[in-house]
């Protein structure tokens, strides 16, 4: 049978690696989608999820996350968790449970502490060394304080024929304490139903839950849209809207996958992202908003690579 895996941006790369390895010995959606999204969560210069993560204004690193599992439709969430490593494993164990499975600040990071999840001070001194740079930043000049975010999602499918669908987030540098984004929300950040297909958010979260835009796509597919029609289809003519009806509308990008492990994306940022299924081996594309509502979608270059490389681990000042 057909598996596939698709997720956000270059820092997926590797745990959609480690998540193709364990779908092509048949395992299952749900332990490989945790398993790509634990990979990013753990590693310390992605500065936009779990460890390494930026903070909130105050200082604090804040998390979102969420899981889902496309046969049941069981979805555990967590929003402002703190102290945690895997905020993606909270949210998984919450899917069990029918009542309380969407939990937020103090409660959700308790839960975590009392279920043995690892706990530690997510805030490294490289991150907490990049806040107190944009605080000097900010106080200096009127700029606009939500500049860098993005989210790890994915969504597998298994051998099985098996869909599951996660995010994992700090949102928003900068954000107010207890500002809870798009993606442990339901529909808006994420959705995965393994008869139709599953969808992930990345951007402004305070504008895709406007759209509800995970849904409207996996809605799209269970109609018969192809995983790329239902991303150009609701996302662009969704900008759109945004920009007539509310003035503006922020960055978005949203991936798609449907049980026989065809894939889509839409956005309107250069993007990247990593897909492999049994018929491809894991690749790294770029996707750029095309001409009338379309996608277009390339290979990362070599050069891209390298200049990712050199701003990721680019030195910074660790001694103010
Ligand atoms: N969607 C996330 C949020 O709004 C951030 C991002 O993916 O860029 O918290």
């Amino acid at each position: 049978m057909t598996w596939g895996t698709i997720a956000t941006w270059r820092m997926a790369h590797d745990g959609v690696r480690k998540a193709s390895d364990l779908l092509a010995q048949a395992g299952r959606a749900g332990d490989a989608v945790e398993a790509l999204i634990n990979v990013v969560e753990a590693y310390p210069y992605y500065k936009s999820v779990g460890y390494g993560g930026l903070p909130n204004e105050e200082g604090v690193v804040e998390m979102d996350a969420a899981f889902m599992d496309g046969d049941t439709l069981a979805q555990g969430a967590v929003g402002g968790i703190r102290n945690v490593m895997h905020a993606v494993s909270v949210a998984r164990a919450l899917s069990a449970q029918h009542y309380n499975s969407f939990r937020v600040g103090e409660g959700a990071t308790k839960f975590a502490a009392l279920n043995g999840f690892e706990m530690t001070n997510m805030l490294t001194d490289r991150a907490k060394a990049q806040w107190q740079h944009r605080l000097a930043e900010l106080a200096a000049a009127d700029l606009d304080p939500y500049d860098g975010h993005d989210t790890v999602g994915a969504i597998t499918l298994d051998r099985q024929g098996s869909m599951a669908a996660a995010t994992s987030t700090s949102g928003l540098f900068m954000k107010k304490a207890g500002r809870v984004g798009d993606s442990p929300l339901s529909g808006s950040g994420f959705y995965v139903d393994s008869e139709r297909g599953g969808a992930t958010a990345t951007g402004l979260g305070e504008d895709i839950m406007k759209g509800c835009l995970a849904y409207e796509i996996v809605r799209r597919m269970g109609d018969g849209e192809t995983p790329q029609a239902a991303c150009d289809h609701a996302v662009y003519p969704f900008i759109e809207t945004l920009k007539r009806r509310y003035g503006k509308a922020g960055e978005f990008s949203l991936i798609a996958m449907n049980p026989r492990g065809d894939w889509g994306v839409a956005t309107n940022v250069e993007f990247t992202f990593s897909v492999a299924t049994s018929a491809a081996a894991p690749q790294l594309l770029m996707a750029t908003p095309g001409p009338a509502q379309t996608t277009v979608i390339a290979p990362v270059t070599q050069a891209w690579l390298e200049a990712y490389e050199q701003r990721l681990k680019a030195p910074i000042d660790l001694s103010r």
